[in-house]
């Protein structure tokens, strides 16, 4: 990864302080002036140019094409630098931790698993480094599943994301939530190389007595191929000629 100083213009919000390189922008009705809206504090006013400053901040070549990202508040979420011009991940947090590293579990996070059958753990993504490790899976799920949503979605609260970990490697992962107060499915994913060993089926099931308790039904937001074969031999769905039909779920579908 590269790395250059660049120069960036920012603005600073006259109510709150906070600093900005770009500003929502709202017409005002009266005047028809541009308004700037603080996305913290909800003050607006009129962007003047005397007020823009440059600053001295540092750009990282993104991985994937070539573009330099501005290390830039816009340019964060959760997990780290994102490139605008292409949704690669460019950096991991604020820190630079390789991304091989993130697949391994930490002693910490190992102390907060719990066991399943053979070498096989389970981990509730609580803190940064659970979500880092999260982001590094679904950037791989990403490539075999485009539908898979990205950032701010995994970290939003009504979402409950449990870790597969086999040894200290993490090697899946599962998404839940409630759908007017049935557990619901998102998403689910095991890394290609561990996968026609039952792990999925593991995690799946796991996860659910985890996440609902003693609730016996669950609906799958648009399950792919591998889901619902998994689906189907843990008795969850049964096929026919028409398709696969669920027993103890349900499908729902978006866009
Ligand atoms: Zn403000
Ligand atoms: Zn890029």
């Amino acid at each position: 990864m590269q790395r250059k100083k660049v120069e960036v213009y920012f603005y600073k919000c006259p109510n709150c302080g906070i600093e900005r390189t770009s500003w929502f922008l709202e017409e005002d009705g009266k005047t028809g002036k541009s308004l700037a809206i603080c996305f913290n504090c909800d003050a607006r006013f009129e962007l003047n140019d005397a007020k823009w400053y440059t600053k001295t901040v540092n750009a990282y070549s993104c991985p994937k094409c070539g573009e330099f990202v501005e290390a830039i508040e816009e340019n964060y979420s959760f997990y780290g630098l994102f490139c605008p011009n292409c949704d690669s991940l460019v950096r991991y947090s604020r820190r630079n931790i390789h991304p091989n590293k993130l697949l391994r579990a930490t002693k910490n996070q190992l102390k907060r698993t719990i066991e399943l059958v053979n070498e096989l753990r389970l981990l509730k993504a609580e803190n940064w480094r659970d979500f880092a490790s999260l982001a590094i899976l679904l950037l791989d799920a990403k490539k075999e599943e485009r539908g898979f949503r990205m950032s701010p979605y995994f970290h939003r609260q009504d979402f409950t994301n449990y870790l597969l970990i086999k040894g200290d490697e993490f090697i899946g992962y599962v998404s839940w939530n409630l759908l007017k107060g049935t557990p619901t499915l998102r998403q689910i994913y095991i890394v290609e190389r561990e996968r026609r060993k039952g792990y999925g089926s593991i995690l799946l099931r796991e996860s659910f007595k985890l996440f609902a308790g003693s609730e016996v039904e669950f609906i799958v937001e648009s399950p792919n191929e591998k889901t619902l074969a998994m689906l189907l031999k843990l008795g969850y769905v049964e096929k026919d000629e028409d398709g696969y039909r669920g027993v103890k779920v349900r499908f729902i579908y978006c866009g």
